[in-house]
């Protein structure tokens, strides 16, 4: 034991004399080293995905190449992954990820040919910041194409997915309520690209207006892309509100289509089957 402690004690003496003979600059080096390795082996929590390189942290420690006395902090590259997990996550459209995607659209007439063209050439020509408008009957031809275009741009923006008849019931209680309004509105307002499903389903009273009168405005306003789909036509949204439909009318100009009840039925019928 005595000895087995003797040896430890020469051992660590010998390091120390070692690092004493050191250059300051040598020391500086050591002590860097050693910082950036305790660093990087801290493990984080960071959910979605699980990472050798930062542990989890999402972050790694770089020693600097011009001066390796001196360290710097970079995003790691599972960051990239790990955000546009979030943003499905944020967009709502997370469960119908799989479900709705472009492969899976059903063209199986000349008018469902079209409308896939149309939703490619859209989102081909995103600078154009166009609108896409979808009215018709009941169904999942609407929803599935508008889906798999929010999809496709939720690859490098920020998309907010709006069932209208459940957000504008929220938005509607919480007029009162300024700061949550405000909060919640401002989801809707200025994110990249907003897709309204079902838009002026159900009964619409003034609040309806007003509140669809405030985003259709706004994203009007600052060029902001939207995605509408709704069981009216456009020229049934104008008899509705002129402000509101013309606004939609002219940023979706060439990309506005409506679907019949008999097509509609026949997308239903056949992805049934
Ligand atoms: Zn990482």
């Amino acid at each position: 034991m005595e000895e087995i402690n003797l040896l430890k004690e020469t051992l660590k003496k010998g390091m120390v004399q070692k690092y004493n003979n050191l250059t300051l600059e040598e020391k500086n080096l050591l002590k860097n080293k050693k910082y950036v390795e305790n660093y990087n082996s801290i493990i984080g929590n960071l959910p979605y995905t699980n990472c050798e390189k930062c542990k989890n942290k999402g972050h790694i420690m770089v020693i600097d190449e011009e001066d390796a006395t001196r360290h710097y902090i970079k995003k790691c590259s599972c960051m990239a992954e790990r955000e546009s997990i979030e943003r499905f996550k944020r967009s709502g459209l997370e469960p119908l990820r799989q479900k709705y995607t472009f492969s899976k659209f059903n063209r199986y007439n000349e008018k469902t040919k079209k409308l896939y063209e149309k939703a490619k050439e859209f989102l081909e020509n995103k600078n154009e910041k166009n609108w896409f408008f979808i009215g018709g009957q009941v169904g999942s031809g609407k929803t599935h194409l508008c889906t798999a275009m929010s999809l496709e741009f939720l690859k490098d923006n920020q998309v907010k997915f709006m069932e209208w008849v459940k957000e504008s019931t929220t938005l509607k209680s919480l007029v009162l309520d300024d700061i949550n309004y405000t909060r919640e509105l401002g989801k809707l307002l200025y994110v990249d690209v907003l897709y309204i499903d079902d838009f002026f389903k159900g009964g619409i009273n003034k609040a309806d207006l007003r509140l669809a009168f405030e985003i259709i405005n706004y994203r009007y306003n600052n060029d902001l892309i939207t995605i509408i789909s709704s069981e009216k036509s456009i020229n049934e949204i104008l008899e509705i509100d002129e402000a509101i439909g013309s606004r939609i009318y002219e940023k979706s100009y060439n990309f506005t289509f409506e679907i019949e009840k008999d097509e509609e039925l026949n997308y239903r019928l056949r992805e049934r089957g």
